[in-house]
């Protein structure tokens, strides 16, 4: 039963952005009212504890930034420990650190020092002849050379956005550091680490003083209730949103095979990346790892990417040429959409990082509450 017939926000999505939104507004006297399909608050971030293990329920979040701001922000709401994420790539009987640094080039090559390093790339790359990188492919041949990028890059990458690499933005690939150094440190941000007891207790205290309803769907519900708020903020999928009236928006989902196993160590690591094309998955995350966890069992997670379609969790946005140029005519719509606020990866269809979402979620309160 709802406590009012109208609140000044209606928070579409309890998700990183639609919590954050919410804090915010509440905190400033607002009254907040929060819905979401699922059946748990937190979106992708959500963690569920399994025998004392916090399971990352919609794939791993490991918090990195280099915006104090946001670090100060997100550290209000839980401890953060000192895990660095260091995932192990698999190719067949091979092993390799990643992101793609010193150690990954000596086991790789067998050289020691980084000249050698940069000598052994720089080969490569003047054989391929590559001037001005046009895709993914182009733009991975052109930083590491051949060698990295059959093991390490192409496969993972097929698979995992079910396109060949050369139809991929070179974007996703500078995702990645490369780096000369002995350092296995996956992101280059001043600031990292997972928080203690997950993510979840962080969005119920976001979430606290505003009310939530679960299991509920926007557009039922907005049919039923059509004056139930001034303002919406909504974090869903923008196609969705106006019925997909320009057509589909891509994105790509993920299936997780999670098990507990009745050992307390499984991989020896957080992520290890299964890079070869034969492998259906990408990746085997063990969760007890983010936290140190030493319980006598341990939860594993498969990743299997496939294609999103009605029905199941959209995950990343595609950012390639032929959806953005879909999504700037959604963009349009939404701009002329008076009284609605779209955020988030599927709100504003983009690759967002988590810290990236709460900057774009408190740029949105400045705005809102002309700050
Ligand atoms: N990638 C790769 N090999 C790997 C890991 C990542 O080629 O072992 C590429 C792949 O194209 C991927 C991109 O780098 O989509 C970004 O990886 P990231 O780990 O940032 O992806 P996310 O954690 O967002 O799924």
């Amino acid at each position: 039963m709802l406590k009012s017939r109208n609140y000044d926000f209606l928070i579409v999505g309890a998700g990183l952005f639609g919590s954050v939104f919410a804090h915010e507004a509440t905190a400033r006297g607002k009254r907040c009212l929060v819905i979401d399909r699922r059946n748990h608050i937190g979106g992708n971030v959500y963690t569920e504890n399994i025998h004392g293990i916090n399971v990352h329920k919609y794939g791993a979040h490991i918090f990195h930034t280099s915006n104090r701001n946001v670090w100060s922000y997100i550290n209000q709401f839980a401890e953060f420990n000192n895990f660095i994420n260091s995932p192990i790539a698999v190719y067949g009987n091979e092993i390799y650190n990643m992101p793609f640094n010193m150690n990954t080039f000596s086991k790789m090559w067998g050289v020691r020092t980084p000249a050698e390093a940069r000598a052994k790339i720089a080969e490569q790359i003047e054989e391929l002849g590559i001037t001005n990188p046009a895709n993914l492919e182009e733009q991975a041949l052109s930083l590491v050379g051949h060698d990295v990028y059959e093991k390490l890059i192409k496969g993972y990458t097929e698979k995992q956005w079910g396109r060949d690499c050369r139809d991929l933005p070179a974007f996703i690939i500078k995702r990645l550091p490369l780096r000369f150094t002995y350092d296995n440190n996956y992101f280059n941000d001043k600031f990292q680490g997972i928080p203690v007891g997950g993510y979840t207790p962080i969005i119920a205290k976001l979430l606290k003083g505003c009310e939530v309803l679960l299991n509920t769907d926007y557009f039922d519900f907005i049919t039923a209730n059509p004056k139930i708020s001034n303002k919406i903020v909504y974090t869903g999928m923008i196609d969705e949103y106006f019925n997909f009236c320009l057509g589909h928006l891509q994105y790509r989902s993920v299936r997780f095979e999670t098990e507990e196993l009745d050992v307390d160590n499984y991989q020896g690591n957080a992520v290890f990346n299964y890079t070869a094309r034969e492998v259906p998955f990408t990746r085997i995350i063990e969760h007890k790892h983010f936290e140190f966890g030493t319980q006598p069992t341990t939860v594993i997670s498969r990743e299997y990417p496939l294609e999103w379609k009605p029905g199941i969790e959209p995950y990343y946005p595609i950012n390639d040429e032929q959806n953005g140029k879909l999504y700037v005519e959604y963009a349009k719509l939404a701009q002329n959409e008076k009284g609605v606020i779209f955020g988030g990866r599927l709100g504003q269809y983009k690759y967002y990082d988590m810290d990236k979402v709460i900057e774009a979620a408190l740029c949105v309160v400045k705005q809102e509450f002309k700050e």
